[in-house]
């Protein structure tokens, strides 16, 4: 998915379409229900709100001084032979990536999950020069097959059953499928394997980078993220510019909340740390690393009321317990990040003319923000940006219907008047005491839901005709 491609202005249209996959819900519902089961159950054993409020001040003092972790790392980095680019915008990155791809000659990136990367569209600009890029995780892999992007930042295939994913695999490799777990993973073993061992440059994301040492730190369950990142001979890790921690000290607590948060386990199967290059005594490791550094409209972010959005941790706590989600899956966003982080980070990242309407998708209910390991208050984010989109973006209409209203509205005299009026043009349109199907502009309310009418009497009305003795 490109960026240009990525976002479409109607949430509403993408949402419709979505609804249409009668089977969705249930599906995203059985695998996000079963991760946030055992986060609660993991949690549950441990202080909590402590850990949170350390992870929150930890994720707040770093972001608060971004700039000083980012020199630092770096610094750091580049003592241990690691090239380290600041990319301003995704053009940026993605020139830096094909440069360094198109001079090593490369054919085949072995590629690491990466949310940053479908942020800039990578795999199309390196695919458009003519390289293979082939995802590595499992769940990417899926993805990539059925020409899709994730779904759900830790579990991109979360949409997909085991028979659809066997028919991908049978479609793509040409040969019968049958739809087994362990057969289907079996076999994409093999065909990455070959991968890993042909590539010549490995890519990947970063979970976190430490500013005190210049490495940084991926996090996998399947374990491709070490090979992506010690077989070829070029390994690029691409972070966004917030992923960073000030030192081990910190790490220490954000792994298991990152963990604990995306899978509801305590640990992970594999955490690759990346120091720079392989030492001249070191068996394995590439020979070149590279961190490009992504700021993409981030910084812009810095110093405002929303800052705190730069904190996440990409777990997907809040996507698994977002009723909105739920129903839509994360393609219901048209954007890279779907569910609650998605529709507070996206408008703030590309524009309230591209995902203005982002932000109203959600029901407020604040199970996101309960559910957040860095204690981001995602739904007061949601309400404080409709209201800014809201300032931002009104049709002229809108600003002269609201006024002709308040107008009307302002006498006694006259708000008789349009009472009485809009009881008299109301009398076609009620059925059973509701408004079941307004004219327009009204037919947008009663697209989903019906209008109470007028009353037939005002409280004025009623008083003057001797409410006090109805009271009685
Ligand atoms: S906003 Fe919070 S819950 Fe959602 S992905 Fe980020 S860290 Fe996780």
């Amino acid at each position: 998915m490109t960026p240009e491609a990525d976002v479409l202005h109607r949430f509403e249209d993408r949402a419709a379409a979505q609804l249409r996959k009668k089977r969705l819900p249930l599906i995203i519902g059985r695998a996000t229900d079963a991760r946030e089961a055992r986060r609660r159950e993991a949690f549950g054993l441990v202080d909590a709100a402590g850990l949170r409020a350390a992870a929150e001040a930890v994720r707040a003092h770093t972001v608060a001084n971004l700039p000083v972790y980012l020199d630092r790392f770096a610094s750091n980095a580049e003592a241990r032979g690691t090239r380290v680019f600041f990319a301003s915008t995704a053009g940026d990155a993605v020139d830096y990536i094909r440069t360094v791809v198109a001079d090593r000659g490369a054919r085949l990136v072995a590629k690491g999950k990466s949310m940053a990367a479908e942020e800039i569209g990578l795999n199309h600009a390196l695919e458009a020069d003519g390289v293979d890029v082939v995802e590595t995780d499992l769940g990417e892999y899926i993805v990539q097959m059925a020409g899709e992007p994730p779904s759900h930042i830790t579990a991109p295939a979360v949409h997909k059953t085991r028979d659809e994913v066997a028919r991908l695999f049978s479609a793509r490799h040409g040969r019968s499928f049958p739809d087994d777990a362990e057969v289907l993973t079996a076999f994409a073993r093999e065909v990455l394997r070959e991968v890993f061992l042909r590539a010549d440059i490995g890519i990947s994301g970063v979970n976190f980078a430490i500013a005190e040492t210049g490495s940084f730190v991926i996090v996998t369950n399947e374990g491709n993220g070490r090979m992506v990142t010690s077989l070829p001979r070029v390994h690029i890790a691409l972070m966004g510019m917030e992923r960073i921690v000030p030192s081990h000290r910190e790490l220490a607590l954000m792994l298991p909340m990152l963990v604990t948060s995306a899978s509801g386990r305590p640990v992970t199967t594999y955490f690759s740390f990346i120091n720079g290059p392989r030492l001249p005594d070191e068996s394995d490791g590439p020979d070149e690393v590279h961190v490009v550094v992504l700021d993409n409209g981030r910084s812009k972010i810095l110093g405002t009321e929303f800052q705190s959005i730069l904190h996440c941790i990409r777990c997907g706590a809040c996507q698994n317990v977002c009723p909105v989600y739920r129903q839509v899956g994360g393609h219901g966003y048209g954007a890279v990040y779907g569910g609650p982080i998605g529709a507070v980070l996206t408008p703030l990242l590309v524009g309230f003319e591209r995902a203005g309407d982002l932000p109203h998708a959600s029901s407020l209910c604040g199970a996101c923000t309960e559910v957040c390991p860095v204690g981001i208050p995602l739904h007061e984010h949601l309400l404080a940006l409709r209201r800014e989109v809201a300032k931002a973006d009104r049709p002229v209409v809108e600003i002269t219907a609201f006024r002709v209203w308040s107008t009307a509205w302002r006498r006694a005299r006259r708000y008789r008047f349009f009472v009485h009026l809009s009881r008299l043009g109301q009398r076609m349109l009620v059925r059973r005491n509701r408004i079941p199907r307004a004219p327009f502009p009204l037919s947008k309310w009663t697209r989903g839901r019906d209008l109470p009418p007028v009353a037939r009497e005002t409280f004025r009305e009623r008083w003057e005709r001797g409410l006090q003795d109805e009271g009685n």
